[in-house]
């Protein structure tokens, strides 16, 4: 179908991918947002982008499949880009995860250009146009969304439309939107992480890092980790983390004494040898929360909630962008599968399985630190058992490694971890002394969290053997010996060389 007007509401990752998507089904589509975008700043509905934001390979492919050329886009404008644990630094339960091949891409960028890109090939596609104005409710009733109001420029108005997405991120009022017209709002989902967050910018000089694109260093069990990415302009963006309420410091002083207290020294060995460009930022993060559209009995037609809007995940596991393509991704399938009768129950129920996946590695991740208020199972418990024999085996086993990236960057599922020959490594490699048991920074641990859908090791297994498990022999070229478990006291970096 190219007829009919869709409405985007928010211009920010999710935004912008979901008119993308709209406009290969719609004659029109109108994003509205309230921010002015002209310039290339950090605006003021998106603070997080002053924080550093890792896209997970999952979204860059999905991206890539959106915007042909996308990466080397990126690359042209500056962003860095790396083959995962090849070109980057991986920190894990205080021991560098086995550097080698994973197939995995990373893209490494301030969100600003990343928005930037995303905006201007969106407004390429026909029939998209963006204009500022703030939404302020829905018009319509519990069965049909028609419209939606809109103050701007020249005062309020109402939009009539086909169809409104709310892409307004974590803030969004979609809940009380919804009660307002007789609609039911979702039920939600929440953790209190009380996560804080301080990131600086910093000039790079040429062999820092051993010249390689980024390193992440998982949250430990002091609830602390961070992550420094090599952006364009020749910058570090460098994020300290911390959890439960103990937040890094904004001055310069607190800011290095804070990384000196993470699990591997890299990141503090750049904040101390690094010239900084501007102050350090602050960010306060709560609680991830997951509205439950579809457990609803009855949605309404003609509104689709998605992004943050829809679930918004721990910044630690850098999902939210990834996911918002996986959904974007989701509301393509669906109206490319049939008539816009009930778009929004098919919605719910595709974007409610990518969700899970998501939602399951985090909140595993989250709820393996003691203190993390939210539902613990005998299963929670299983898991991050398992999940910590993963970590000490991907120090040692680049099988292990390489299937654990690839699984927090959500291009395999969580199940691979349960394959009966990896399970078989990381049950004999993760049994070892080293290290700790982690929560996580990115995604590093996100895999960590492996949700594992809570089935017993051996029925995933079974399930999951024809995934494509590689032997050991045919990844990265190194037996699975040869990068050897670092003692958690050796934070020397291995001598690899960086691919670019
Ligand atoms: C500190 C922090 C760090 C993060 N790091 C990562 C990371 O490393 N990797 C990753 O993948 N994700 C990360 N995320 C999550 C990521 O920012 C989001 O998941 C992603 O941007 C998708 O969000 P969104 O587009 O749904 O919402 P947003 O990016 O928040 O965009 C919402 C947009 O809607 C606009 N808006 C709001 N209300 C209205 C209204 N009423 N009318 C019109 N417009 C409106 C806003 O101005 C904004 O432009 C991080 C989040 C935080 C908080």
């Amino acid at each position: 179908m190219t007829e009919g007007h869709a409405v985007v509401l928010g211009a920010g990752i999710a935004g912008l991918l979901a008119a993308r998507v709209l406009s290969e089904h719609y004659a029109r589509v109108t994003i509205f947002e309230r921010d002015s975008v002209e310039s290339e700043e950090v605006r003021r509905g998106v603070p997080q982008a002053r924080h550093l934001h890792g896209l997970l390979d999952r979204g860059r492919t999905i991206i890539e499949q959106l915007y042909p050329g996308f990466t080397s886009e990126m690359a042209e404008r500056g962003a860095t880009t790396a083959e995962a644990l090849v070109g980057t630094r991986w920190y894990v339960g205080g021991l560098r995860v086995a550097p080698t091949s994973t197939g995995l891409t990373s893209v490494i960028a301030t969100r600003p250009l990343l928005e930037s890109v995303l905006r201007q090939r969106t407004l390429a596609a026909p029939g998209v146009q963006l204009c500022e104005g703030a939404a302020q409710g829905l018009i319509g009733d519990a069965q049909r969304v028609r419209a939606v109001s809109v103050s701007g420029a020249h005062g309020a108005y109402t939009q009539a439309t086909d169809l409104v997405v709310d892409a307004t991120g974590r803030g969004s009022r979609a809940p009380a939107w919804l009660t307002a017209i007789g609609a039911q709002a979702p039920a939600e989902d929440r953790l209190e992480v009380d996560l804080g967050y301080a990131s600086r910018f910093f000039r790079r000089t040429p062999g820092q890092l051993g010249d390689q694109s980024s390193v992440i260093i998982s949250t430990g069990p002091n609830g602390r980790g961070g992550g420094a990415i090599r952006v364009e302009g020749d910058r570090w963006h460098v994020t300290l983390a911390g959890m439960l309420g103990d937040h890094p410091p904004v001055d310069s002083v607190g800011f290095e004494a804070f990384a000196a207290t993470i699990s591997a020294l890299d990141i503090h060995e750049i904040v101390t040898t690094s010239e900084p460009l501007g102050e350090v930022v602050p960010h306060r993060f709560r609680s991830p929360v997951r509205r439950r559209f579809e457990r609803l009995d009855e949605v309404p037609q003609g509104f689709l909630v998605l992004g943050d809007a829809l679930c918004s995940f721990n910044p630690l596991y850098a999902q939210g962008m990834a996911v918002a393509a996986q959904q974007a991704l989701a509301l393509h399938d669906c109206l490319v599968a049939g008539d816009t009768a009930d778009l929004s129950g098919r919605f719910y129920s595709a974007v409610g399985k990518v969700v899970d996946v998501a939602w399951q590695l985090a909140a595993g991740a989250d709820l393996s630190h003691a203190g993390v208020v939210g539902p613990r199972t005998a299963r929670t418990r299983v898991t991050n058992a398992y999940v910590a024999r993963v970590h000490r085996a991907a120090h040692v086993d680049p099988v292990v490694a390489r299937t654990f990236l690839r699984v927090a960057n959500l291009v395999e599922p969580p199940a691979a971890l349960l394959r009966p020959r990896l399970a078989r490594r990381i049950l004999l490699r993760g049994m070892g002394a080293g290290g700790f048991d982690s929560g996580g920074f990115d995604s590093g641990s996100a895999a960590a969290t492996t949700g594992v859908g809570g089935q017993p090791a051996t029925e995933i297994g079974q399930a999951t053997t024809d995934v494509g498990g590689q032997p050991a022999a045919d990844v990265g070229g190194q037996p699975a010996t040869s990068v050897g478990a670092q003692p958690s006291a050796d934070r020397t970096p291995l001598p690899i060389e960086p691919t670019r």
